[in-house]
């Protein structure tokens, strides 16, 4: 054979397997996707892209914490990032909200029976104190569930309620920072002292209010700190002096938006985000600098493949989370007209630290049998769950009735957020080989989910979503709370 022959007849066999990588996968034909899913695994797990993302979040961007100028960078350096991806239809969405501002470290003193100076921190919307702060007594609320608040409800009134984080593992669900401080404003407190439960001089941040003016000033203690706290007041009443110092403005925030479009049905979609905003005490590494870098990933490894997605899939970096759901909110609100045609809606908040990786469905149990399928499919063990969480940019979709789930190690009962909203909540905790095996779990679901006809879940009437949650009584507890969002009223 000439040299010529031998070129044309690769190049014939090459053209071939090309034709075959592309061609139009045929659903339900198990092996249809696996070259495409060889490539993808491959190039997710080869690349530093994703951790190079978070890296630059993280050390460039700090907390990003809504309405900042560390925020505003970490948006540009997205809007950056899903150029570089290949994505089309680039931008930011600009949205205003109500900002906070943290001010000079509040002081919070034992003033008797000792005198003692404690460490603690503002939590978000928190308003400032007077000058001089406020003098008051304290009181235990424990773990400040429901109960313990209907317990001790008539001694509430005029104190700082002192509660830790926990949601313990025997209750029903999860009892979430700002329903324990609007069941200590309803009682009649005028301070709220939040106890982390890890150990470590941690104190544990998170927004008291959202996008609101918090009504008593709220501080967040180590668990250490708390400890001495809780000693003290088992020996009797412990007077507190409290002073705050932070403020509010009129913030701006950004979702930044791209997508892959659809070659067979564009206008409808999946759309798949994660917050990028953080809080401002951490470089908000695994909360959410591993969801956001997961989702930018996953663009990265599909846009190669994009002849591939029959509809189209639509990536949301979302700002201003911590703060209220903000980007999420912003985003159905703008996008109300295709809702409709949202098929999916794919949230990644923090894509965790252990093995074990899936999908939690939020209350849309139809997803359990393909999800099974799926994961035969793809030859790999991919978690079930299906329990509503209402505090993640998915809920405004949810709500809206579009079939949503969360990426994580999901199911179980609820964990806490371990490092998450502290101090070290930092670059070395989330590992390559999560991000990696994360990214690569999305961007291989996301052409099932996008392609299948399996995916088409049902979207949900408002009294259907009203009923999920009801279950777990979130309607009650988001009433408490007055987040419950007007559709669901
Ligand atoms: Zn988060």
């Amino acid at each position: 054979m000439q040299t010529r022959d031998v070129v044309e007849s690769a190049c014939r066999i090459i053209r071939h397997r090309e034709r075959q990588v592309h061609r139009r996968p045929r659903m339900g034909e198990p092996e249809a996707l696996r070259e495409v899913d060889a490539r993808l695994l491959g190039e997710a797990m080869l690349s530093d892209e994703g951790q190079a993302v978070l890296t630059a979040l993280c050390e460039r961007c700090g907390g990003r914490f809504a309405g900042s100028a560390d925020e505003r960078r970490a948006g540009d350096l997205l809007l950056e990032r899903l150029r570089a991806a290949g994505l089309s239809s680039v931008h930011p969405e600009p949205f205003r909200f109500l900002a906070w501002r943290r001010g000079r470290r509040p002081t919070l003193q034992v003033v008797s029976p000792v005198a003692a100076t404690l460490e603690c921190i503002a939590l978000p919307y928190s308003p400032p104190t007077r000058k001089g702060g406020l003098e008051l007594e304290a009181i235990d609320l424990g773990e400040g569930l429901p109960e313990d608040f209907a317990r001790l409800r008539a001694q509430i009134k005029g104190k700082a309620v002192l509660a830790s984080n926990e949601s313990p593992g025997y209750y029903h669900r999860w009892v979430h920072r700002a329903e324990k401080y609007a069941r200590a404003v309803a009682a009649g407190a005028r301070a709220f002292i939040f106890m982390n439960r890890l150990d470590g001089l941690l104190e544990e941040t998170g927004s008291v209010r959202f996008n609101l003016k918090g009504e008593i000033p709220g501080v967040g203690i180590s668990k250490e700190t708390g400890a001495r706290l809780q000693r003290l007041l088992r020996q009797g009443p412990v007077r507190l002096r409290l002073a705050t110092n932070d403020g509010f403005f009129a913030g701006r925030s950004r979702n930044i938006v791209g997508e892959l479009p659809g070659t067979e049905r564009p206008d409808e979609m999946v759309v798949v985000g994660g917050h990028y905003d953080g809080h401002d005490i951490a470089q908000a590494a695994g909360d959410n600098g591993s969801g956001v870098a997961t989702v930018v990933e996953a663009a990265r490894l599909l846009a190669p493949h994009r002849t591939l997605l029959k509809r189209t899939v639509r990536f949301v970096c979302f700002g201003a989370e911590e703060v209220g759901l903000l980007g999420g909110q912003a985003y159905v609100e703008r996008h109300a007209a295709e809702m409709p045609k949202v098929r999916l809606m794919v949230n990644c908040d923090g894509v965790g630290s252990e093995r074990g990786k899936g999908f939690d469905f939020q209350g849309w149990h139809e997803a359990k049998a393909p999800l099974g399928e799926m994961a035969r499919e793809m030859h790999q063990d991919i978690v079930f769950a299906s329990r509503p969480m209402p505090y993640s940019d998915h809920f405004h979709f949810m709500a809206a009735g579009v079939p949503t789930c969360l990426l994580g190690n999901v199911g179980g009962p609820p964990k806490g957020r371990g490092y998450g909203h502290t101090a070290a909540d930092t670059l070395d905790k989330v590992t390559r080989a999560d991000l990696r095996e994360a990214a690569a779990l999305l961007a291989r679901s996301l052409i099932r989910f996008a392609n299948d006809p399996r995916w088409a879940l049902p979207h949900k009437t408002p009294a259907e979503v009203r009923s999920i949650l009801d279950r777990y009584e979130l309607i009650d507890v988001m009433r408490t709370e007055g987040t419950l969002p007007k559709a669901l009223r």
